[in-house]
């Protein structure tokens, strides 16, 4: 409801003009937003990946980074373990970062934050790069649905769920997408490996995933590359053994590849994290692990394991963006005490 709301005030041409004024302002020092992306492109349904993970097309990337760079200060990896010791960020600081390391990082996000200097951290699951039979599950879904015919019933561990036409294609992968999230990874990969023996979908055709060459120039470049698991399970459906090597395997993983030391940052897979899986990520030495509970964070306040970001999807339009960048925080210990937790998916 706060989403739609927030949706309808940014398109009124007065609360634009709040908006900027508002930008304008000086604001408190201790607050950091930070911005998720996952895909730049065409959200269209003929490519072969899922468009669920497209945040939004390059032109309108372009204008989102144009403004950032105009009215905010932008993070550096640096600055954000600064700030983790005690330092201040100065007011309207963002944090730009891109989770799964997918190939339009570099062929369309780079070359746009470099134009404009922004600084960003991508997230790497590090079992993927150069293992080019290796697909992102969601995106496998995606394709096998595309693959098959409908009407059609399709078996799932949570009962048959119909596909009744291709213009269910969306709701019926995103009912898909839930069961799976629902299941452990092993579980859910089984379940998909079965689906996807019925059609004759090639195995690595859908691996769009950067490799470590080109990770590795991106670094130099001045790409912040940090982890995000190794095979990108839900951290917290994991043994105690699986857990702890997709963390601390992950950043070895990163370093031993890109041949130097990777920041203590994290990024939860799906955003899914538990005391246990905080506790494995703080005991792998991270000092700074991303969520998606969405909202921006006060530094007075902020549980620097736990940490909030706006997820910018295709319906966040540069003046949602800029509304809630401007929103205020949600303080973290109230949230826990009111048990309201804003939740987003990504
Ligand atoms: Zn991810």
């Amino acid at each position: 409801m706060l989403r739609s709301g927030i949706s309808r005030f940014g398109r009124s041409r007065s609360a634009a003009a709040f908006v900027s004024l508002l930008e304008r302002l000086p604001t408190a020092a201790d607050r950091l937003s930070v911005l998720t992306y996952h895909r730049i492109g065409d959200a269209s349904l003929d490519g072969h990946l899922s468009p669920a993970l497209i945040s939004t097309s390059a032109a309108a990337f372009g204008d989102q980074m144009a403004h950032i760079a105009r009215r905010y200060h932008p993070v550096t990896a640096n600055e954000l373990l600064a700030a983790r010791d005690g330092q201040s960020l100065p007011s309207r600081s963002v944090l730009i970062t891109f989770d799964d390391a997918y190939r339009d990082f570099a062929e369309l996000a780079w070359p746009i934050l470099e134009r404009h200097g922004l600084p960003a951290v991508l997230f790497v699951p590090t079992a993927y790069p150069d293992a080019s039979a290796r697909e992102f599950w969601w995106d496998r879904l995606f394709a096998t649905l595309r693959a098959l015919r409908p009407p059609t019933r399709l078996a799932t561990p949570a009962g048959d769920v119909p596909y009744r036409s291709a213009r269910d294609l969306m709701p019926t992968y995103r009912r898909l997408v839930a069961i799976a999230k629902s299941l452990s990874h092993a579980d859910a990969m089984t379940w998909l490996d079965e689906m996807t023996a019925a059609t004759d979908l090639r195995t690595g055709s859908l691996h769009h995933i950067l490799g470590w060459q080109e990770l590795r120039q991106l670094a130099s470049a001045g790409a912040t590359l940090a982890a995000h698991s190794r095979n990108h399970p839900r951290l917290d459906r994991l043994s105690d053994a699986e857990l702890a090597d997709e963390v601390a395997g992950s950043r070895r993983e990163l370093d031993t590849n890109l041949r130097m030391p990777s920041p203590p940052i994290f990024a939860y897979p799906d955003g899914a994290h538990d005391e246990r899986v905080q506790q494995t990520v703080a005991a792998a030495g991270y000092r700074v692990a991303f969520t998606t509970r969405r909202g921006s964070n006060s530094l007075g306040d902020v549980d620097w394991l736990r940490m909030r970001r706006i997820n910018i999807g295709q319906r966040s339009t540069l003046p949602l963006i800029r509304a809630q960048l401007l929103a205020p925080t949600v303080r973290t210990s109230a949230a826990r005490r009111n048990g309201l937790e804003p939740r987003q998916t990504a």
